[in-house]
Formats: C-alpha cells, structure tokens, sequence
C-alpha cells in the first residue's frame, strides 16, 4: 500500500516547530510495510489543503493527516475531508458526551466552539484521544483511507500506536521484515559502489544503505504474507552481502560496535585501558557507555601535552625524533598504558583534529592508533578529513573496530 502523511500547520512552514510527527510516521509506516512516497506540509489555509488532500488521495491508498483537530478558528483539517469526501459534519454523542464531562470535571465553562471537536464527517470511525480532547478519525472513501489524527505528538504517538496501527494491520496483507547489517571502516559510496549490481538486481528484498554516525548501515527489507517467510527472503541477500563486505560487517544484530567488542572482550577475560591524546577521553567515553564494561575497562588517562606522554613512560628522545603525532610515539604510549595497567588489551591515540596545527608532513586529520594485545603491539595510521568534531569521532571508531580481535 502507498502512503501520504501530510502535515497542516502554518507553524510548520514557519520553522517554529519541527516536524516530528512526520518522521515518526515515516518510520512507523515502514515498520508496517506501507511505501510512503510524499511527506507534505500545507499552512492552515482551506483552499490549498483541500488541494493537497485531493492529490495525496489521486497517489496513495492512504492518508496521514496530523494537526488542525482542534476546537480554534484555524483549525481545519476535518472540515475540509469532509469537503473532500462530500460527506456532512455530523455530531458523533460519545465524542460530545466526554467533552463536556472533561470541562464539568475542571469545573470550568466550555467555549462553545469546542463541541466543535465532536463533528465527524458522516460514517467515520472514532479514535479515542485519552490525552487530549480532539479525537482522531479514519475515514474510508472509495478504496482509500484518510488517517486523521491530532497535531500534539503526545496525543498522536499514543493513539497511532494503540489504535491505528491495529487497524492497518488489519487491513493490509502484506507484513514487512528488515535486518540491518552495520559495516564500518568503509565508506557509504564504496559501499553502494561494491553493491552496486546486488541492489539493481532486486527488489524484495530490498537493500538501503545509509550513512550512521561514521559508520554505514544496510537495511534489507522485504515483504510477504507473513513475517517467517519476509526473513526467508532476506536470508540469501544477507549472505550475498556478507560474501561482498565480509569482515567490514561487525554485526547484523541491533547493537552497536563498542557492544560487539565489550561481548569480545568478555569471552576472552581480557580487561582495557586506554590512552588519549587527541580524542580526549572520547574514546574511553564511547566504551563506558556500555552497560556491563566495569569488569573490561580497567583505566584510562589522556595525556594530552608531551610532557604527561613522558610522564606516563613514551622516551623523550621518541617524542623529539618522530613527534607526538607519530606511530613510534602511538607504539610507546599504547606500550607503557599495557604497562601501568597490567591489562591484555590497551589502545592509544594520537593525531591532528585540527583544524589548525597541520604541516605539509603531519595534515590535519592524520592519527596514529595504537594497539595492544597480549604482548603484541600494532600501529594504524590514518588519514581522516573533515571538522574536529569528526576527525575526533572517526579516531574513536577506528580504535574500537581495531578490538574485533
Ligand atoms: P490542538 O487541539 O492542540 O489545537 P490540533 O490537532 O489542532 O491540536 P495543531 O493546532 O495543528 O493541532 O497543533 C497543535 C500543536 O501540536 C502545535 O502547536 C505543535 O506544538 C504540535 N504539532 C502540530 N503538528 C506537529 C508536527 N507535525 N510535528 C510536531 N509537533 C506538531
Ligand atoms: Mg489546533
């Protein structure tokens, strides 16, 4: 089924508010297997929402409407489906009937034009709103739906989640699977480049690359009639992938890559301390935010200026020779933080995050990472581009990846 989700309020077109309840739609109607293939978003404005419901409707099997429930002048929204649908406005008494419980309750005097809330168009179906006072509505009209819910997320998440979706699922044959396989250490363009023939070459399931906070994720997504036989299709691409990208994926399962190697590290007993230069602590921050790490991480320093590498044990003459940013100083700092800590596993970073600091020799984006395991000790060097804040980022992703023992 193709879905619309069109979003009415002028606040919207303003940028005073950003539009959540768009994205929160998307999302959940790809979870339920629905393609949506626009998102609109209309001013309160009688004519031009009438004409983008009518063309939504020529498109899409189903319509997503949020906002303009409410009681006030500018909200518009069920007049104009009604309009649209040529069905009347007609009283709905249970609707009526709560709302003038809720003001009794509050004991205060209801504006008239709030009984407004309870005109539906003729034969629709109420949606409850236990958190608000303007119900949503789902109206059916030649083979097409029209979603009507209120423009407050927490009125619409809740009444999206236990009552549209039901009926969607009712209605709609189809059910949706997806697994999402996280590669990183390669780029989103040399990924799509390497899976260039896969992804032309099908449709169900279908493969979606997406850049993730340094990391690529490929979502494979496929329909059929049920969920066992959704996952049976995406079995064989999955594979195909993996024969593709091979190590690159850390996991097909929905965790993140310091969980893979916290799951690594704690098979083998090994524990971690780590020893920062210019990631300042992000590293060790980014370990630490996993649950269950205490008996892994054992310590961390960053030894920011030259004099704290020495002082932790990198020589002097190192530091003259090569430089704080160079794969000798790397090799001593991770060397002597395997030292100090007594632990299997140490890692160490050095580097230039810019955005000044670089020479022609030592660019601005070029790391050392340095680690070690058991007695042994390996360096990387890296070359990243772009702001501090991702360079600093990129480090930290490169040092974790480096733990997939
Ligand atoms: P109310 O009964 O509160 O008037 P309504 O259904 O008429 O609800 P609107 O008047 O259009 O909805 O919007 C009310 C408020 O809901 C907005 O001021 C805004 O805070 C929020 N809102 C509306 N649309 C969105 C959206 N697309 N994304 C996020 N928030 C929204
Ligand atoms: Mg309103």
């Amino acid at each position: 089924m193709i879905a619309e989700i069109i979003s009415v309020g002028t606040e919207l077109l303003l940028g005073n508010i950003l539009n959540s309840n768009a994205k929160y739609l998307s999302e959940e109607c790809s979870e339920l297997g629905l393609s949506v293939f626009f998102q609109t978003v209309v001013g309160d404005n009688e004519k031009r929402l009438e004409e983008t419901i009518k063309r939504a409707l020529q498109g899409s099997d189903i319509v997503f409407l949020t906002g303009g429930l409410g009681p006030t002048q500018d909200d518009l929204t069920k007049e104009v489906v009604a309009k649209v649908v040529d069905k009347p406005l007609v009283k709905d008494e249970y609707t009526e009937k709560k709302l003038i419980d809720f003001f009794n309750k509050r004991k205060v005097k209801m504006a008239s034009n709030n009984l407004k809330q309870a005109l539906i168009p003729e034969g629709s179906l109420v949606l409850e709103n236990n958190n608000g006072t303007a119900p949503g509505l789902i109206v059916n009209e030649d083979n097409k739906i029209l979603v009507l819910l209120p423009g407050p997320p927490k009125e619409m998440v809740p009444l999206f989640e236990e009552q549209v979706k039901p009926y969607i699922r009712k209605i709609s044959s189809e059910t949706i699977a997806s697994k999402t396989l996280r590669v990183v250490g390669i780029g989103e363009s040399t990924v799509e480049e390497l899976l260039t023939e896969l992804i032309n070459g099908q449709s169900n399931p279908t493969i979606a690359p997406y850049a993730k906070d340094g990391e690529v994720h490929l979502r494979l997504t496929a329909k059929a009639l049920s969920e066992k036989e959704a996952y049976e299709l995406i079995e064989p691409t999955e594979k195909a992938v993996y024969d593709i990208l091979g190590d690159s994926i850390y996991t097909n399962e929905d965790k993140t890559l310091e969980e893979v190697v916290l799951d690594l590290l704690l098979e083998k007993e090994y524990t971690l301390s780590i020893v920062e230069s210019c990631t300042g602590g992000l590293l060790s921050g980014r370990i630490i935010n996993c649950s269950g790490i205490s008996t892994v991480y054992k310590e961390g320093q960053i030894t920011y200026s030259n004099e704290a590498k020495v002082n932790l044990g990198v020589k002097e003459e190192t530091i003259n020779q090569y430089g704080a940013v160079s794969g000798h100083t790397a090799k001593e700092m991770v060397e002597a933080m395997a030292k100090v800590s007594g632990s299997e596993v140490s890692l160490s970073v050095t580097g230039i995050a810019g955005p000044t600091g670089g020479t022609e020799d030592k660019p601005v984006g070029l790391v050392y990472i340095g680690c070690y395991i058991n007695g042994k000790t390996t360096v990387k060097e890296y070359n990243f581009v772009g702001s501090r804040e991702r360079i600093r980022n990129n480090s930290v992703i490169a040092a974790i990846n480096l733990l997939r023992l």
